[in-house]
């Protein structure tokens, strides 16, 4: 599964409503992105955000911060793009320094500007099936499977890891009943593992689709994956060799119906459909 082609494919998509977006509010979307110290691979995702943006038609902001930035000023900073009338969407690159309390600046973001769905609110309104917005890597995720045609409803889907950005919200859309915004419901049967699940190789083994969302090189391997299989690695671990992710991929490609690579599978997406969500942030505050 090819995701820097459907990554492409939707960001021509976002272009085409972007620009009739502008000429018929006069709005310019916008995203403004906010980075503290100087972790080259956050430098990375910023710039490629800011490329993106740049592609579709989407202005953006970048405000770069010393990683001595105290807590005060990080809430400050945000208070006053909340403020901004020009700014749509709102873009806080993770992981922050140690020394900022993470959970309290990303609930200080506007729900209405919170494109990466990670306030309290937004958490709340996916889950309960109204999401204002969709989680960026899960909906890519639903994104790929969508355009690949891969039927989800009834299937027996296995995400690997818990975490909050990935395989929680994951699970929320793999369940979820009804489709209000996005690729249509895909109402799976869900089962969620993570570090103290047992049997893994046999609960991997009984899905008929994986999402692999952990942070270990090559963590899925062939056994683990029942022939036919559709396998989707989120992860993006740089190793002495390079970027992989967490499927050994030379391995499960020769057992798995469907696989995504890494790079050029759900990354791509990822940045993608941020981009979608600002055009969304944009619509909704020009009602
Ligand atoms: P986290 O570290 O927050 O979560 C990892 C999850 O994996 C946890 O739930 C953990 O379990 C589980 N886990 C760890 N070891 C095992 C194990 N041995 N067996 C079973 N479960 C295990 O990671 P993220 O969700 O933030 O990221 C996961 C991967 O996805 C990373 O490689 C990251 O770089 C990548 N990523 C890629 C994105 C993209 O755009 N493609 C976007 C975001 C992340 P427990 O909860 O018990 O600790």
């Amino acid at each position: 599964m090819d995701g820097k082609a459907i990554s492409k494919e939707i960001q021509a998509e976002i272009a085409t409503e972007v620009a009739s977006f502008i000429e018929q509010s006069g709005v310019t979307p916008c995203l403004a992105a906010v980075l503290v110290g100087d972790d080259p691979a956050s430098e990375v995702y910023v710039r490629n955000k800011h490329r993106a943006c740049e592609r579709v038609g989407i202005a953006s902001q970048m405000h770069k911060l010393p990683a001595s930035t105290s807590q005060d000023e990080l809430l400050q900073l945000i208070s006053q793009l909340n403020a901004q009338d020009d700014v749509h969407g709102i873009l806080i690159q993770l992981p922050l320094p140690d020394s900022i309390d993470t959970l309290q600046v990303l609930d200080a973001v506007d729900p209405g500007k919170d494109v990466d769905a990670f306030h309290p609110e937004n958490v709340g309104l996916i889950s309960q099936g109204r999401p204002r917005f969709l989680p960026c890597t899960p909906h890519g995720v639903q994104q790929i499977l969508d355009r690949c045609g891969i039927e989800m409803s009834g299937k027996h889907a296995v995400i690997v890891g818990r975490s909050d950005i990935v395989g929680k919200p994951m699970s929320m859309l793999l369940t979820a009943k009804n489709s209000t915004r996005g690729p249509q419901a895909a109402n799976a049967t869900v089962t969620l593992c993570h570090s103290r699940t047992q049997n893994l190789h046999e609960v991997c083994r009984s899905a008929d689709v994986i999402v692999a969302a952990i942070g270990v090189p090559k963590f899925i391997t062939a056994d683990m994956v029942k022939p036919g299989a559709v396998v989707v690695d989120v992860g993006i671990n740089r190793t002495n060799d390079g970027l992989c992710g967490d499927v050994d991929f030379d391995t499960v490609k020769e057992i798995a119906g469907h696989l995504t690579p890494v790079p050029g599978g759900v990354g791509p997406l990822t940045v993608t459909m941020l981009m979608y969500n600002t055009l969304d942030a944009a619509k909704l505050m020009a009602r």
